[in-house]
């Protein structure tokens, strides 16, 4: 059993959020707390807590969010370029069970990451 995260609220509507874009699939939203000038989360409407739980049929889906990322990225004019990260597990800094992409963007990005 699966359970409610804040991500499915916020799909839901029961809680606010800055949303950017919306599909059938997927929803955007900006970060309630930016780490870059533009810092947009982009999420599954379906409810999957992490890459570790992606199925087969999930590929079509996940196709989707990336080419959802990079028109977005295109349409919040991060020209120069920009950081995409989806965060896994307690080492990979995961704090929101409900997989998602973060969209980073409007400054430089340094490497290896924190
Ligand atoms: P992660 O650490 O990869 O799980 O990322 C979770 C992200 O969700 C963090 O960057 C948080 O700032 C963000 N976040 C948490 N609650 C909200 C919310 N209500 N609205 C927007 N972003 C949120």
């Amino acid at each position: 059993m699966s359970e409610t995260t804040i991500f499915r609220k916020i799909i839901d509507r029961e809680i606010p959020a800055d949303i950017v874009y919306e599909d059938d699939l997927c929803l955007a939203f900006n970060d309630i707390n930016p780490q870059s000038p533009t810092h947009v989360l982009l999420i599954p409407k379906k409810e999957i807590p992490t890459v570790n739980e992606l199925v087969e049929e999930d590929q079509t889906l996940m196709g989707h969010l990336l080419l959802v990322a990079g028109k977005l990225a295109g349409q919040l004019g991060l020209d120069g370029g920009y950081r995409l990260v989806i965060n896994c597990g307690r080492d990979g800094g995961q704090e929101v069970d409900h997989i998602h992409i973060h969209i980073l963007g409007g400054r430089g990005m340094s490497w290896p990451p924190g």
